[in-house]
């Protein structure tokens, strides 16, 4: 184990950790540069009503087209620029951009759609995000009830009574919050009781989980799933079902009370220009049961 290793010295600096930690420290300093180069993107994957197949919203997902590595998924470089201290600069391009979007499409004259924009709980403690998400829809003209923010249960642990505040600002404004990959964290149903929120995400590890290999139902997988969806109800709350890829997850999920789904099984996240073609339509494929 490196650990082991360490403690007698040379190992450390083996050729291969050399490569390694020159890979990240490169990898960090065009992480720093990205921004000023215009290296990022966003991408937009439908969110779609289970009762009527339309969009009922769209979430922004970022991109880095780095000129040497190609593209490098958020997975890999959001924690980094965490680290770095630049991931609350990264988030508020990210609002902007997905504002200025969003603007443009109403601008098109398609139908009104909201856009969801992922607010990492780094991003959320160390800005005043009201005033950053005051100032991105103003700048774009784009009306607030138009903007929803994506929160990980991470954020609802810390400082609750200062969070929860927060939230209330954010929703006086006509913003709307959502818990993203809910369940996977350890928010407490106490906590989660007292926030100012309109929806739960299921993370996309048990939509997977209801059903097995052979197709068939799974048990306890089938039951943390409805459990979700009727604690959001419970709640008064939405519930938005993530990574869903096959027909008969959505079927479940709409005979469970899901409100809505978002996954390749409707659409992968496509560029700004290639989501007009799915604005106005039905998007759920035949076969779903309606
Ligand atoms: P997330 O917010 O939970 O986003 C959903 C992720 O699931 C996206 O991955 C999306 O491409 C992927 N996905 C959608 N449908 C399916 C499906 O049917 N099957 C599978 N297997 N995956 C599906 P992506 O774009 O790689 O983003 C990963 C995570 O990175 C996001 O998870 C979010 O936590 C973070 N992220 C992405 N963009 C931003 C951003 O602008 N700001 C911040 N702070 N985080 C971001
Ligand atoms: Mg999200
Ligand atoms: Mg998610
Ligand atoms: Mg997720």
């Amino acid at each position: 184990r490196a650990k082991d290793i360490g403690r007698n010295g040379f190992q450390l600096y083996s050729p291969a950790m050399n490569a390694r930690s020159f890979e990240r420290l490169s990898m960090e300093s065009a992480l720093r540069h990205a921004l000023v180069r215009n290296q990022f993107r966003l991408v937009y994957q439908v969110k779609v009503d289970l009762i009527s197949g339309r969009m009922s919203g769209v979430e922004a997902l970022i991109r880095w087209h780095h000129p040497e590595s190609g593209l490098i998924p958020p997975t890999e470089f959001i924690p980094l620029a965490e680290n770095m201290g630049v991931i609350s600069e990264i988030g508020e391009w990210v609002l902007r951009e997905a504002c200025r979007q969003c603007r443009h499409w109403l601008d098109l004259g398609l139908p009104p759609v909201r856009i969801a924009v992922n607010v990492s709980a780094l991003q959320f403690h160390e800005t005043d995000i009201p005033d950053v998400v005051g100032r991105a829809l103003r700048d774009t003209a784009l009306p607030p009830q138009f903007l929803e923010l994506e929160l990980t249960e991470s954020v609802l642990m810390q400082r609750v009574d200062e969070v929860a505040e927060v939230l209330r600002d954010l929703r006086t404004m006509g913003v709307r919050i959502s818990i993203d990959d809910f369940g996977t964290g350890y928010s407490s149903l106490s906590y989660l009781k007292k926030m100012p929120i309109d929806a739960l995400k299921v993370d996309r590890s048990f939509i997977h989980d209801i059903f097995n290999e052979t197709g068939s139902v799974a048990d306890e997988g089938a039951s943390i799933v409805s459990t979700i969806i009727n604690l959001a109800h419970n709640l008064k709350l939405k519930a938005i079902a993530e990574g869903v890829e096959t027909i008969a997850q959505a079927d479940f999920l709409r005979a469970r009370g899901c409100d809505e789904v978002q996954g390749f099984l409707v659409s992968r996240p496509v560029s700004g220009e290639d989501l007009i073609s799915l604005f106005d339509r039905n998007l759920l494929p035949a076969g779903t049961e309606m």
